[in-house]
């Protein structure tokens, strides 16, 4: 789009204009300390910015600028500050435009302490200006250039954009980002210094990018880097185009990571190379997924997106070979609490297998055509599945524990000598709607460890819980709350029920055999029981309650027999 006619923010009396009347001789100051001494260049659509930061005898000069304008940026700086208060001149890299004014101002700025604060690989280029200046190297002093009060300038160096040593910096005082090709644009020559438009700063800054900065990737990359660095930016400095103002700073970060640039440009006439940047691409998200993404839902989820937007596959799936567990599958159809499914992927679907220990399978949907998939793309799935592995052998890592920490909770909640839960997994226990207890408790059995001995006594306890087991039905659960005492837990039944299981129990244990394990080879029990019924509302613990109550009505009334909660008893025996 010609833009040359477009004059934003014309009317904004907030935006310091070139022309305004005295400003070809006035510097402009754009944050609190910080002037703009840059010389406008009439009818040139590269307008190159030197900014000034005032800060006592510690002043900074940044992108000094060329001959073309040096003469009028040191008129416009004696207007407001001693040249003898100049003591670093930034610049953030080696062209012209920046560095060509070296030489005179080697002649004019007498203080000997002055300092081209730069980069090496910009050092090196600018030594053949010719001048007079030291060097203070940013990458030798913690990319931080320290000034008075608690002033500093921040560097974060930009490779390849444009120049492969380029740097920004960010004054930690006005909040202000001297970007110098970065958010530079070709602009017409409309006097304007500031802007708030970010689709007119884009715009300018497409052309200018298209052919200068290498590619889309380093660009955004580098934007990215900048942003997380500085979160707080207020304004943004470049040294050609426009000003970018505060409320727009987030919005034009996002459109510039978006410029199709560089060798992205020059592929619009080679679809293998726009197809091979494409697949590049890819493959940096997926690495950055990686880093991101703790879960395999998210993985695979973050990697359906990625496959989606390169136009080559429309959903994806992750299968492992989990020892123990078989072919297990991470599907972006994922069950409602997110786990896997044991399956292998879509046999329909494009299959990238990776041998070794686990197997892994990597499964493409196509996007319904019947195109095969592109070979470019295989190779660089099959390598980004490969650098998985690391990540899935965590993932294994966390399974092993899961299963141990499964194995501790086991133990934990399990009598050893007779394998029946213990009381704390009663404890654990969530109960609702009706339900029945038994509690039961041998008889002297004291005389059994007295009489045969505890190993005796041991062995009467196992049949005892074998006995409880088989009198119960599948869902009824079965407890040792310690010594010889017992619980099973009825879900769903009722009174009836209920007694008749415990009779069911009290016959069983009298028909035991413990020849040899207790006096006369048999040993009897005695049982309380008590319900949960809509007409019983209690809970918990005062149904346990009622059936200790009724297993020592049981043992009171002359044991071997079975008595309800309300100390009625009933089939004595
Ligand atoms: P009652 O009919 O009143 O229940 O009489 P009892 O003898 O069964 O009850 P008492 O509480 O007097 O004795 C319980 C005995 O159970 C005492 C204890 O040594 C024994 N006992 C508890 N736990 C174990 C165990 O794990 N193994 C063995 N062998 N004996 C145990
Ligand atoms: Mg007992
Ligand atoms: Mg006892």
């Amino acid at each position: 789009m010609d833009r040359s006619l477009h004059r934003p923010c014309e009317h904004s009396s907030s935006h310091p204009r070139f022309d305004a009347p005295a400003s070809q001789e006035e510097p402009i100051e754009i944050a609190p300390g910080v002037w703009w001494v840059g010389v406008r260049l009439l009818k040139d659509h590269f307008q190159c910015h030197t900014y000034f930061i005032a800060n006592g005898s510690d002043g900074v000069l940044i992108d000094p600028g060329s001959p073309l304008t040096i003469d009028g940026t040191l008129a416009k700086l004696r207007r407001i500050t001693d040249l003898n208060a100049i003591r670093w001149i930034v610049c953030h890299h080696s062209d012209p435009d920046i560095c060509a004014s070296l030489p005179r101002l080697s002649e004019v700025l007498q203080r000997p302490d002055v300092q081209v604060v730069t980069e090496w690989r910009a050092k090196a280029l600018i030594r053949h200006y010719g001048h007079r200046f030291t060097y203070h190297l940013v990458e030798e002093h913690g990319w931080v250039l320290p000034l008075e009060g608690d002033r500093r300038l921040e560097f974060q160096l930009t490779p390849y954009l444009h120049f492969p040593g380029a740097m920004v910096s960010y004054d930690t005082s006005s909040h202000t980002l001297f970007s110098s090709d970065l958010f530079g644009g070709f602009v017409p020559d409309s006097g304007i210094l500031e802007s708030d438009d970010a689709a007119y700063i884009l715009d300018n800054a497409r052309p200018f990018h298209q052919h200068y900065m290498p590619s889309r990737e380093l660009l955004s990359a580098g934007l990215a880097r900048i942003r997380s660095r500085w979160p707080e930016i207020e304004r943004i400095a470049p040294q050609h185009g426009h000003i970018v103002a505060g409320s727009i700073v987030d919005d034009v970060f996002r459109g510039l990571a978006n410029i199709e640039c560089g060798v992205f440009c020059l592929a619009d006439a080679d679809v293998d190379l726009k197809r091979l940047l494409v697949i590049a691409e890819a493959r940096q998200r997926l690495t950055d997924a990686l880093m991101h993404q703790s879960s395999p839902l998210g993985m695979v989820r973050a990697m359906a997106t990625i496959l989606e937007s390169t136009g080559q596959a429309s959903d994806c799936e992750l299968a492992v070979d989990l020892p123990g567990d078989g072919w297990t599958t991470w599907t972006t159809w994922a069950t409602s609490d997110g786990r896997p499914v044991r399956r292998l992927p879509n046999p329909d679907w494009h299959h990238i297998c990776l041998l070794g220990d686990p197997a892994m399978v990597l499964a493409l949907r196509g996007d319904g055509s019947s195109e095969p998939f592109d070979p470019d793309m295989q190779r660089m799935l099959r390598e980004f599945a490969e650098s998985m592995r690391p990540w899935v052998d965590h993932l294994l890592e966390d399974q092993r524990k899961d299963k141990e920490v499964a194995v501790l909770n086991t133990a934990a909640l399990c009598d050893p000598l007779t394998g029946l839960a213990n009381r704390r997994a009663l404890e654990a226990e969530k109960l609702s709607g009706i339900y029945s207890l038994i509690e039961l408790d041998l008889d002297h059995f004291k005389n059994v460890n007295d009489t045969f001995g505890h190993e005796s006594g041991d062995r009467v306890l196992k049949q005892l819980a074998q006995v409880l087991n088989a009198s119960v039905r599948e869902q009824d659960h079965t407890y040792r709350l310690g010594g010889e005492e017992f619980l099973v837990l009825l879900p769903e039944a009722d009174r009836e029920t209920a007694l008749l299981v415990a009779e069911r129990i009290r016959l069983s244990v009298r028909q035991l055999n413990l020849e040899g394990d207790a006096p006369g080879g048999r040993i009897t029990v005695s049982l309380g029981v008590s319900t949960k019924n809509a007409t019983q509302p209690c809970n918990f613990s005062q149904l346990m309650e009622q059936a200790d109550r009724a297993l020592y009505a049981a043992k009171d009334s002359g044991r071997d027999r079975v008595c309800i909660a309300d100390d009625v008893s009933v089939n004595c025996g």
